[in-house]
């Protein structure tokens, strides 16, 4: 299935709630604010990428909460607004090193950076069901970061007043605290930068209640505050946690590319309600998030028409069309902006597929055509840190290693776990292919090769892109054998493998298979699997080799032939002959052989060539006639006997050949073999006027 792992887990972060709002206490206000699973993972993660910034969201929901406390909010609307003040730095936990600890102010790039991942935050947000007031609160403040004050945004009485609230809760912690670049500021001293400030930045009666509040309490207030921090105790995480804040990272990754490559997206789920409108969405389509979660999609959900400018029609639709087809597709539409002027966008529809194959739901992911493609370097440093592999669409190698550690603390932990595999894949010669047809058709190649693996493989495997021509697929419980014969049978496919307009272009690959043994962590797992290639790369190629733990110890090398079916036997077929000619000549009968009979010479060496004879359909079954009966030839040149003829002059040559011929697909007789295959000994050996 082409769709995004991340995309299935924000989904599926959504349904998470559903399954936990049914079982929960509707009692507990937090619950009716956002689940209190999601918001310990989420905090967890935001601790796991910088605990101080948790300690500080701590501070300030402290504060929020005490202010509005002395404005006469109760109840709910304070939970909501204490929860909003622990969730509004959420998104920090998506930016990058280089800028969260940066010793300095940011650069206007920098903060607008800091502002994507705001977004992002809220889009995770979201897809928690957090309650629509904690959105509202956090979409409309502003991006706040370490007590620089260029980035708070005119707060006027049109602004949601616990936004007001949190501006002023945010902005008197940071600047108590010690920075980077300056230590934290006296209690006077603060309240005297934001009264200054009052009526532009900050709301002027806010203030006045966070200073009515210290002074009414004095000393109580900052003790209580310090209690926050002694409080305090960042929390050793169990292997779950940290993989789960690894997950939770991941999709803040994963997000940030989608937000910098395009301008919005949103995803509904398997009932067509909307879980997700990203505010990139929100402003290109001129539409509110929270009037449509939990909606219906219509097909006028968005204001979208053809290209000729007329309403779609609901076979138009492109989230008509994926769900039809389950597949991904990419569709050009007009946007109507406010004010009636139609912009050309493109939008990408990923259908999303659980593990049981049920559709879970449909991600939409916009570009508007009419702007610029510029982009700050920091987006193509960061699309490097995301999932997916840029050229070929499968799991690039971080998501292969996150999903690997999943699967390995999982067995771990378990009595009896299920057996797991990894087949580790390196095309051959690839280099040969980029010399012989450029870099952009070894590209397609690689592209083709990702393709295949997806397509061929359908119990849960996950396919990844390791790096270069190299690919990994994590086969869950999956046993050793089993995982030989799936490479195996991945093997034939590739040398099977036609590319579309490049018909003569072949690819073999080989291929080395481990299987989780006790012990192993996800570096030992790899380096079994790798060494295992590195075996059948040895022997020849376009093999597939095994190794275990024991096999590893005692340094043995596996016999070239894979253990194959009992019931194989009859699926091999091996002769011998001897060719009147002198082993020069051999290439070139050779040569005729593949001319006249439409065969491909997939290796030749000086005493060795592979050839490949019939055409493969398009299922892996044999045919009827024997052009549908495609065969592997492998033929072994011994070197020349000189042979005496008393008749002539001259002597003549004879040179061995041993020929093994073996079927290409899925047949199920082997006398039908047996017979194809001495029909095709027979038409070789009349090329080297056998005797
Ligand atoms: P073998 O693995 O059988 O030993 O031979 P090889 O030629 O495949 O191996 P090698 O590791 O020497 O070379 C790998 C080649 O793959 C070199 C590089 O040009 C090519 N390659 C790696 N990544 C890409 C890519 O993204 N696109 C293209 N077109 N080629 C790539
Ligand atoms: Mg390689
Ligand atoms: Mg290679």
């Amino acid at each position: 299935m082409g769709s995004s792992k991340i995309l299935r887990q924000l989904i599926s972060l959504s349904e998470d709630f559903e399954e936990y709002s049914l079982e929960s206490d509707s009692s507990d206000m937090i619950d009716q604010v956002i689940s209190r699973k999601h918001l310990r993972k989420l905090l967890s993660a935001l601790q796991a990428r910088d605990a101080s910034t948790l300690c500080h969201s701590r501070r300030v929901a402290f504060l929020a909460k005490g202010i509005a406390t002395n404005l006469g909010w109760e109840g709910i609307h304070l939970k909501r607004l204490e929860v909003a003040a622990l969730l509004h730095d959420i998104g920090k936990i998506g930016v990058p090193d280089h800028i969260i600890f940066k010793p300095g102010k940011l650069t206007s790039d920098e903060i607008e950076l800091m502002s994507h991942y705001h977004n992002i935050g809220l889009d995770v947000l979201q897809a928690c069901h957090t309650d629509h007031e904690v959105l509202t609160i956090l979409s409309q403040t502003r991006y706040h970061f370490s007590g620089a004050t260029n980035g708070y945004q005119f707060i006027g009485s049109e602004v949601n007043q616990g936004a007001r609230i949190l501006a002023i809760a945010d902005a008197y912690d940071s600047l108590a605290t010690d920075q980077v670049y300056r230590t934290g500021k006296k209690h006077e001293d603060i309240m005297s930068i934001l009264m200054e400030a009052a009526g532009t930045q900050f709301d002027g009666n806010i203030v006045c209640a966070l200073s009515r509040w210290e002074q009414n309490e004095k000393q109580a207030f900052h003790d209580a505050l310090q209690e926050v921090n002694r409080l305090f105790q960042p929390k050793d995480f169990t292997e779950r946690e940290a993989l789960e804040a690894n997950l939770i990272n991941n999709i803040f990754s994963y997000l940030f590319q989608i937000e910098s490559l395009y301008d919005g997206f949103y995803i509904v789920n398997s009932d067509f309600q909307f879980v997700l409108i990203s505010p990139g969405l929100e402003k290109l389509a001129d539409l509110r998030a929270i009037d449509m979660l939990g909606e219906s999609w219509t097909s006028s959900s968005l204001p979208l028409t053809n290209t000729e400018g007329t309403n779609l029609t609901s076979a138009e639709c492109s989230m008509n069309r994926v769900i039809a087809n389950g597949k991904p597709m990419t569709t050009e539409f007009m946007l109507e902006r406010p004010g009636g002027r139609l912009i050309n966008i493109e939008v990408q529809s990923v259908p999303m597929f659980g593990d049981d194959g049920r559709l879970i739901g449909v991600t939409e992911i916009f570009r508007d055509l009419s702007r610029s493609l510029k982009r700050p370097k920091e987006y193509n440093d960061l699309k490097l840190a995301a999932s997916l592999d840029a050229l070929t669409s499968v799991a690039n190698r971080g998501e292969l290693e996150t999903q690997l550690a999943i699967m390995l603390s999982r067995i771990q932990k378990e009595q009896n776990p299920e057996p797991l595999s990894l087949i580790f894949i390196d095309a051959d010669h690839f280099k040969d292919i980029n010399d012989s047809y450029g870099h952009s058709t070894g590209d397609e190649v690689l592209v083709e090769l990702a393709r295949l693996f997806q397509h061929e493989t359908y119990s849960g495997e996950l396919v990844g892109r390791y790096g270069g021509e190299e690919f990994v697929i994590l086969c869950p419980e999956t046993a050793l054998e089993h995982a030989v014969k799936k490479a195996e049978r991945l093997r034939l496919a590739v040398s099977n493998l036609k590319m579309e307009n490049q018909s003569n272009i072949r690819v073999t690959a080989s291929f080395g298979v481990a299987q989780y043994e006790p012990g192993d962590s996800l570096e030992s797992l790899f380096h079994r699997a790798d060494s295992a290639l590195y075996q059948a790369k040895e022997t020849g190629r376009n093999k597939v080799r095994a190794l275990t733990c024991e096999q590893m110890k005692s340094g043995e090398v596996i016999p070239d032939e894979v253990p194959e079916k009992p019931d194989s036997e009859g699926m091999r077929f091996e002769s011998t002959f001897n060719a009147l000619i002198s082993s020069d000549f051999i290439v070139y009968k050779l040569g005729g052989f593949v001319n006249d009979n439409h065969a491909r010479l997939t290796e030749v060496s000086t005493n060795r060539a592979v050839m490949r004879l019939g055409k493969a359909g398009l299922l892996p079954f044999w045919g009827k006639t024997d052009d549908r009966k495609p065969v592997e030839i492998e033929v072994v040149f011994g070197s020349s006997t000189k042979k005496s003829n008393s008749n002539r002059r001259q002597t003549s040559s004879q040179v061995e050949i041993a020929t093994r011929i073996t079927p290409l697909g899925w047949i199920k007789q082997p006398e039908v073999f047996q017979q194809r295959a001495g029909r095709v000994f027979r038409l070789l050996k009349d090329y080297f006027a056998a005797e």
